[in-house]
């Protein structure tokens, strides 16, 4: 019965060894799981971080401004508008890692030549605005207008963009707007809606709809750059 106990111990030795290894076995794939894990995390960023530094610059102009006021029903007037639509647009833009350059962020008014001046360099460039037609009230809709056959991709963009989310659209037109024809890069003139109509003049100042118009220019630009 004397040799028993010792029996026991070294069986006991055998456990506590095989538990210690298993245990440096697991800690060994534990270690290795998280470097696995962290270089995975490391390369994920890696690939956001060149898809996210595309440096595009993108300008945003909000139509009128300061003495000059646009079309004015009322006293709603486009120019407040316009610099409501481009400060949503310029945080759309902002959140996709996208640099925007605002011709104007208060109610003042920069020439046409000096917002065309401003666009220098710049990817893309999109004029802000309202429509009116006091002959013909119930015309509504949103317009996209291009100078340059330079232009047309973007105008065609944010009407099929326009038309993805719902929103009445009358195309893409031709329109010999200075700012178009100063800038050297891909520009449009977007006419949001009709103010002279009621119903869309109601649109143009909810929020709601505002915000709508801002997706719009926002996923036309970014499905521009996915497009190249
Ligand atoms: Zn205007």
């Amino acid at each position: 019965m004397a040799g028993f106990p010792g029996k026991r111990k070294s069986t006991l030795v055998k456990y506590i060894v095989a538990f210690i290894t298993l245990l440096i076995v697991a800690t060994l794939f534990l270690c290795l799981y998280f470097v696995w894990l962290k270089k995975g995390l490391d390369n994920r960023k890696a690939e956001n971080a060149s898809t996210d530094s595309k440096d595009l610059v993108v300008v945003i102009d909000a139509g009128h401004g300061g003495s000059e006021p646009g079309c004015v029903i009322g006293n709603i007037m486009e120019k407040d508008i316009t610099l409501s639509i481009a400060h949503k647009v310029e945080k759309k833009l902002n959140s996709q890692n996208i640099t925007v350059i605002m011709t104007r962020n208060l109610d003042e008014y920069p020439t046409l030549k000096e917002r065309g001046e401003m666009a220098q360099g710049a990817d893309y460039f999109v004029s802000i605005h309202c429509n009116s037609n006091t002959y013909n009230t119930s015309a509504f809709g949103f317009e996209c207008y291009y100078y340059y056959d330079r232009d047309k991709k973007l105008a065609e963009q944010l009407i099929q963009e326009a038309r993805t989310k719902g929103i009445v659209e009358n195309g893409m037109k031709y329109g010999d707007f200075q700012v178009l024809r100063d800038t050297d890069m891909p520009s449009v003139l977007v006419e949001t809606g009709y103010m002279t109509n009621e119903r869309e003049l109601e649109n143009l100042c909810s929020k709601e709809y505002q915000l709508e118009l801002a997706d719009v220019i926002a996923d036309a630009i970014g499905s521009m750059e996915e497009n190249q």
